[in-house]
């Protein structure tokens, strides 16, 4: 289920045709925002209760002009009319996707999905990015919009900033349409990947051997964007107050790491772990739980228990760790991330010890096990630099 946005021009529905083309199930969300006030539908019905027989055409149409008139000045009106037709339009995309074929990707169209805060409700946000001079030219040459009617468009929608900071791939479309298609290529093979294992619910296999990358800086974005995703499908099931957090190297700026997100759910109660709506859920949003039973030995020598799920996004390595919330384990991780996130020196160690070890062991098991010692050698500094800052467990 990928949500794909973008500015007006952006080549958004270029987009969504080339992926069309491949394969993709297209649902458009403008398409469907009309659909569902059609001559003859309980939607027009509606708002035609609501605001009066004036936003009715004498062929039965609706009047988009008056009845934009009258909700582009009044907020009250326009959540009204937004009452009658999401709930309507939500159906009707609930409806087709349920009636898709499986092995389907779905790709939702929706130029408003930030807007609409709906970003944390797929397993792929794109977007597609151009200048807005570009767009401006697009629209004006190939499109033929007056220039000021084309910027005023613009201007009237969200940033490509903001629709840049909920994607997980940002496709650029300043360049060739050539440029482009090889994009969407990429896309589209990601996807079909990712569909065929959430579909037969095995997380993609990673190489076994240990390699450290150059510190990516979109780590803790990419991070909050996971963590949103699981917010929205873990908390109606475990409640509002779900410990989540992003741990591990990555979550440490300027270490240099394994290309992998590790994220942590403390669980308030542990069985929830083994629950099956809750194995589902995370097996549904591309997480489902590894074979390997994992063990993360404490810095006092003892086992912490913890479920180990795993991605289903070939280009997005993640570890998902759920734990008692409040067992050692647990906090042992975000106080060992708050450290070395102070510590200058502790990082410039750690990130040595990881770099020989990465280079002498053959497998990430024994490079993990090798790693080992060196926490457990600095838990007394870890401690004592807790104690001496007060240190809380964090919010995030
Ligand atoms: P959106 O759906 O985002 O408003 P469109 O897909 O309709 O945008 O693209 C806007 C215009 O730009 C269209 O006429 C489209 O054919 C054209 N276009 C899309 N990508 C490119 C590109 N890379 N180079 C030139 N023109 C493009």
């Amino acid at each position: 289920m990928i949500g794909l946005t973008g500015g007006i021009g952006s080549g958004k529905s270029t987009v969504a045709r080339l992926l069309a083309e491949r394969g993709a199930l297209v649902i458009d969300a403008d398409a469907l925002a009309r659909e569902v006030v059609e001559p003859g539908t309980s939607g027009l019905a509606a708002v035609r209760g609501r605001f009066g027989a004036g936003v009715v055409r004498a062929d039965g149409s609706l009047d988009r002009a008056a009845l934009g008139a009258i909700v582009f000045a009044d907020p009250t009106a326009r959540r009204d009319l937004e009452a009658i037709t999401h709930p309507l339009i939500r159906d009707r995309t609930r409806e087709i996707i349920a009636a898709a074929p499986p092995g389907t990707v779905v790709v939702h169209d929706i130029p408003l999905l930030v807007e609409t805060g709906v970003a944390a409700h797929y397993h792929l946000v794109v977007t597609v990015d151009v200048g807005v001079e570009e767009r401006i030219r697009r629209l004006v040459a190939l499109r033929g919009l007056a220039e000021d009617d084309a910027r005023a468009r613009i201007t009237h929608q969200v940033s490509d900033t903001e629709r840049r900071a909920v994607a997980d791939v940002v496709i650029d479309n300043n360049g060739a349409p050539d440029a482009l298609v090889a994009q969407v290529e990429a896309l589209w093979r990601r996807a079909v990947a990712f569909e065929d294992h959430l579909r037969r619910g095995e997380p993609v296999r990673r190489p076994e051997r240990p390699v450290l990358v150059a510190v990516d800086p979109t780590w803790p974005d990419q991070a909050r964007r996971l963590l949103g995703r699981l917010r929205y499908r873990l908390s109606p099931l475990l409640g509002e107050g779900l410990a989540l957090h992003h741990i591990g190297s990555t979550a440490v700026p300027g270490l240099a790491a394994r290309n992998v997100i590790d994220l942590q759910i403390g669980l308030s109660a542990p069985a929830d772990a083994d629950r099956a709506e809750v194995r589902d859920a995370l097996g549904r949003l591309g997480f489902p739980r590894a074979e390997e039973a994992r063990g993360n030995p404490a810095v006092t020598g003892g086992v912490w228990p913890e479920r180990l799920h795993l991605s289903c996004d070939p280009e997005r390595t993640v570890h998902l760790h759920l734990r008692p919330a409040g067992s050692p384990g647990w906090r042992w991780a975000l106080l060992f991330r708050d450290w070395l996130r102070a510590d200058p020196d502790a990082r410039q160690e750690y990130a040595q010890l990881k770099r020989d070890l990465a280079a002498r062991e053959a497998t990430i098991a024994a490079y993990t096990r090798a790693k080992e010692p060196w926490s457990q050698a600095h838990a007394s500094r870890v401690e004592s630099w807790a104690a001496t800052t007060s240190w809380r467990i964090p919010a995030e």
